[in-house]
């Protein structure tokens, strides 16, 4: 074989194997990742921040999570430095007894409503038996996640550590997620009464992404919540042909604009960002 091939074959070999490196080893890629889990009727959202920190929004029912987490996640990546339980709905926690005895967790972000469900219970044991460090989320919990990405709660308004709730959907930790330009609206299963009271303060809810309240019932996602976010993505995650009928037609008829996208449908959803655009392949 003359030289000269036989160096540009082993040049474009190298070039293959450092991009196939850099793409497994879980190296800083300067991008922020967004996934909404197909955990089925639930929801469990993992975000990778350019600085390859891991973000958990709920881990869905029980048995749902550890097939689509790894599918996301390298298989030597055990740690997740921050988990937020929206709040203590089954549909949101269970799963993470089972990421618990997984996965290293950094922190964990709660409502600390009070809430009687074994689950609970159990979670609120592990946490404490890992001696995981917990705060209670209020509107002025922020994280600086690194690498340029903001975390920023805006919801519940105060700390309800201890207190009791009649419905703990109202009181869901919702955040946008801001990177560059780019950003995102995550609102557990929020109502459409603390919709208006979050409507109320006037915030910049802007986002090209929202992840429909309430796996798209009609219980959230009011007409002003929906034209102040204005999300070019409406993400529902749900399982297919559930039980409650999610999501609602009447929410998906309230957002022509917005490509609707779903779990059921798709599996895991990507979106990856420059801090610049949103991209996805769905
Ligand atoms: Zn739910």
């Amino acid at each position: 074989m003359p030289k000269r091939i036989f160096r540009k074959i082993a040049l474009v070999f190298t070039l293959v194997a450092v991009t196939a490196i850099i793409a497994l080893s879980g190296l800083p890629s300067g991008k922020l990742e967004l996934i909404f889990l197909d955990v089925g009727q639930g929801d469990a959202i993992l975000i990778s921040t350019p600085d390859n920190h891991k973000v958990l929004i709920d881990a869905g029912p029980a048995g749902a999570i550890l097939d689509p987490l790894a599918q996301e996640l390298n298989f030597w990546e055990r740690q997740i430095d921050l988990v937020i339980l929206t709040h203590p709905d089954t549909d949101h926690i269970a799963g993470f007894v089972e990421v618990l005895k997984r996965y290293k967790i950094g922190q964990v972000l709660l409502t600390g409503v009070q809430h009687e469900t074994e689950w609970y219970a159990e979670i609120l044991r592990q946490i404490a038996e890992q001696g995981i460090t917990t705060t209670v989320a209020n509107a002025a919990t922020d994280f600086d996640l690194g690498g340029g990405v903001l975390l920023d709660v805006f919801w519940p308004e105060e700390n309800l550590a201890g207190r009791f709730v009649s419905d703990a959907n109202a009181a869901s930790v919702s955040a946008k997620l801001i990177f560059g330009t780019t950003s995102a609206i995550l609102t557990g299963d929020l109502d459409i009464e603390s919709e208006k009271i979050i409507l109320e303060s006037s915030p910049d809810l802007h986002a090209q992404i929202l992840k429909l309240g309430h796996h798209g019932s009609k219980t959230s996602s009011s007409q002003e919540f929906l034209a102040a976010v204005s999300p070019s993505y409406a993400v529902v995650s749900a399982s297919a042909d559930n039980s409650f009928g999610h999501p609602s037609p009447e929410v998906l008829a309230k957002l022509p604009d917005a490509k609707i996208l779903e779990t059921s449908k798709i599996g895991n959803i990507r979106f990856i960002s420059d801090g610049q655009t949103w991209r996805t392949k769905n």
